[in-house]
């Protein structure tokens, strides 16, 4: 076992509107309770939501994070339909996620532009959650260690050790996010075992020790028990099991043991 405190992010994608933000927000809240004192816990609501979302939390005294799905390398001009890292802080966003697979597969955000929102977000001195994961090509291929030191070596480039204590990486196998399929414990923990690996490499071993791996990729409340039980697994990325409080809060709840 590791001291590493567990770490449950909701990443609410492109969902929810204005009044359904706010009542899960309530949801998450009431179905977490106390565990949030012993686990931390993060949601990344849609841009237009961060505001409502945050004021919810506020409003009940909540310590789960506000967090954004993406950032912008400049902290202002012209750039229509971006939005910087001084945006989000100025809306209370602490964890950025950069690199999940939505945007690499879907917007075509290569390792170089990852690497950039990694390290505008930890320059503005938020945090941030990277996401690194093979695609089902890349599984069948045998390459699935290859592809995750592949994007944990590129995401994480000129980062430094000072700053890797705000650096979570969810480790996300394409082929299982949304999919209903997820990866057994096993393979999970030997991808995350291989990335904790790299981490030594870049690092050494009391930072990459220190360092949060979360697993994403069909969590629900029947499975994360299970896969957070790993030794090298500290929590999860949870998107459509997070857009209910109740399953969202079995999660949280598997985490905090
Ligand atoms: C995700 O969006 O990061 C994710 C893991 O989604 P899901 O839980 O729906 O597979």
């Amino acid at each position: 076992m590791t001291d590493r405190r567990p770490y449950i992010g909701g990443n609410w994608k492109m969902n929810t509107n204005r009044e359904t933000a706010a009542t899960l927000t309530r949801d998450v809240v009431e179905a977490i309770g106390d565990r949030a004192s012993r686990v931390d816990v993060a949601v990344f609501p849609p841009f237009p939501y961060l505001l409502t979302v945050g004021a919810v939390l506020r409003e009940r005294n909540s310590p789960i994070t506000l967090g954004a799905q993406d950032l912008w390398l400049n902290p202002d001009g012209a750039f229509t339909g971006e939005v910087s890292a001084e945006m989000l802080e100025d809306c209370g966003v602490r964890p950025v996620l950069a690199g999940h697979s939505e945007r690499r597969q879907v917007i075509g955000e290569a390792d170089e532009l990852v690497n950039l929102k990694v390290r505008r977000t930890l320059e503005a001195g938020l945090d941030c959650v990277l996401c690194v994961g093979e695609t089902l090509e890349q599984r069948d291929a045998g390459e699935t260690d290859k592809v995750n030191e592949r994007q944990v070596r590129a995401g994480l480039a000129e980062v430094t050790p000072a700053q890797m204590p705000r650096v979570v990486i969810a480790y996300e196998p394409v082929w299982a996010i949304g999919t209903g399929k997820t990866a057994t414990p096993d393979d999970a923990q030997d991808a995350h075992a291989k990335i904790r690996s790299v981490l030594t490499d870049l690092y050494g071993q009391h930072l990459a020790d220190a360092t949060r791996i979360i697993y994403g990729g069909s969590m629900k409340p029947g499975n994360a028990a299970e896969l957070i039980a790993q030794p090298d697994i500290d929590g999860g990325l949870i998107g459509g099991a997070s857009l209910k409080g109740a399953d969202f809060g079995q999660i949280v709840a598997a985490a905090a043991g």
